[in-house]
């Protein structure tokens, strides 16, 4: 029996869709060992959203194969799709996985050993690899990394269209791939049985699930693209297919909790707002992507919204949820960002007061439109603009947790004393543990650290 080790690199998407090759592997008969062993086959499971990804991608390669020469090396994922397999191969790197094939990898891997003869011992069971045919309809889903049987991320939907001038994703993910309800509703029952409570609705691009589904009316088989989606929606002529989603996804008894990953602005309107507020699972956590608020350069990034309409939507969330959290990612350092400009945003971040916000350095890819543009930042502009945001992302953080002392507040235990409120504050309590996945009411009584809060049970 050959084994295979697995590494995985960047989002939580793609530690979801590790989760899928290893099940395809062990499916096909292999064993799974800790990548830190020595292994027949190594795969990693690439990231290429920054330069820095792309760098770990390679180094983590090239670790593999000087830990085993003889082992085959498997380089799956966004770095294989952005740079396209022929320049992937490599003396490190045996086989070329793209992120559509993974669901595969098992076959993939199982034909390069039968055509380079490498061992006659391995059986790959083709039926069995089939158990697990697309990365659309696998059933397994991945548990948060601290690995507790609490919160559960589930893909619902799988590439981006929106083209921003400085990502490559929409190259490396492709066209926007829905799951159907039914798919994502028998994966969620399968995981409440496993005793999963909580459950965080994730997606490339989340807020064009189910676009896929709606054709033009002088259809050529195209489907809609999310800008004539949002004039329809906006106009109250369609409906958000993510909500006929989450109205099924909240029917299921033991979804105790539902969260979203990263939301698009346009996509929450007051209707959309009210909606989810009627329903007690939702978590009052929003996370809302600005990257900028400055609108000049949120029209160089080709972000379809203005600060104005973005400062709506964190309006509406308020008027919607009591004190709702809400995160966000600012990118600094856009080509030709200026002074100015930068001032603009850290001005933005003050008025929303956002509890907590993502900060990343720009970072330059290879076949997009923001690579190509002048005035270039330097790395120590980046670096002290992402320090004044750092900074003030400590203080605001810290001021939403403190608003939230001798408040009422439920908390899903997760590692005996701590867990997480709805708003997805962590708390500490200190009188008394919890099994896992215990729901209690309690109080925010003060402060532990920067990180955490005191909670007593009522
Ligand atoms: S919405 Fe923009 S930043 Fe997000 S994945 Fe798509 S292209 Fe990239």
């Amino acid at each position: 029996m050959k084994s295979v080790a697995l590494h995985n690199l960047g989002c939580k998407v793609n530690a979801y869709e590790m989760d899928i090759m290893q099940d395809a592997f062990v499916n096909a008969g292999y064993k799974i060992v800790p990548f830190d062993q020595t292994a027949d086959i190594y795969v990693i499971n690439t990231c290429s959203v920054t330069n820095i990804a792309d760098r770990k991608s390679r180094q983590m390669l090239h670790k593999a194969k000087t830990k085993n020469p003889s082992a085959i090396v498997v380089a799956a994922g966004c770095y294989v799709n952005t740079r396209g397999k022929d320049e992937v191969l490599s003396d490190d790197v045996d086989v070329v996985v793209s992120n559509t094939e993974k669901s595969e990898i098992a076959n993939i891997v199982g034909k390069y050993i039968e055509e380079h003869d490498i061992s006659a011992e391995t059986v790959i069971s083709e039926a069995d690899v089939t158990a697990v045919n697309s990365i659309e309809n696998a059933v397994k889903s991945h548990a948060e990394i601290e690995g507790n049987h609490t919160r559960a991320f589930i893909k619902v939907q799988d590439g981006c269209e929106m083209y921003c001038s400085y990502c490559i994703i929409p190259y490396a993910r492709g066209q926007i791939r829905s799951r159907s309800i039914d798919d994502v509703t028998s994966e969620l029952k399968s995981l409440v049985a496993d005793g999963y409570h909580e459950f965080v609705i994730t997606g490339i691009h989340l807020s064009s699930y189910g676009i896929d589904k709606i054709k033009f009316d002088d259809t050529n088989g195209d489907h809609i693209n999310f800008a004539e989606f949002i004039k329809k929606y906006h106009a109250g002529e369609i409906d958000a297919p993510l909500l006929d989603l989450i109205d099924e996804v909240a029917k299921i008894d033991g979804v105790d909790r539902i969260r979203f990953g990263s939301l698009e602005p346009r996509i929450i309107t007051d209707s959309f707002a009210e909606h989810l507020a009627a329903m007690p699972k939702i978590c009052p956590q929003f996370h809302l992507s600005l990257q900028s608020g400055c609108d000049s350069v949120l029209s160089r990034m080709n972000r379809h919204y203005s600060t104005d309409e973005f400062y709506n939507v964190t309006e509406i969330l308020r008027k919607h949820f009591d004190s709702p959290a809400i995160t966000t990612d600012v990118i600094v350092g856009f080509p030709g960002e200026t002074d100015n400009e930068f001032a603009e945003t850290v001005e933005f971040l003050k008025k929303v007061n956002f509890y907590e916000t993502h900060i990343f350095k720009y970072s330059r890819r290879k076949g997009t439109p923001a690579d190509k543009m002048p005035d270039q930042l330097t790395d120590a502009e980046k670096h002290s603009r992402s320090n004044v945001l750092l900074d003030l992302n400590s203080k605001n953080k810290a001021s939403y947790a403190d608003s939230f002392i001798g408040k009422d507040v439920e908390v899903l235990f997760e590692e005996g004393s701590t867990g997480y409120t709805k708003e997805y504050v962590r708390v500490k309590s200190l009188d008394k543990s919890y099994e896992n996945g215990t729901i209690v009411k309690g109080r925010i009584t003060g402060r532990i650290d920067n990180e955490l809060m005191e909670f007593s049970a009522l």
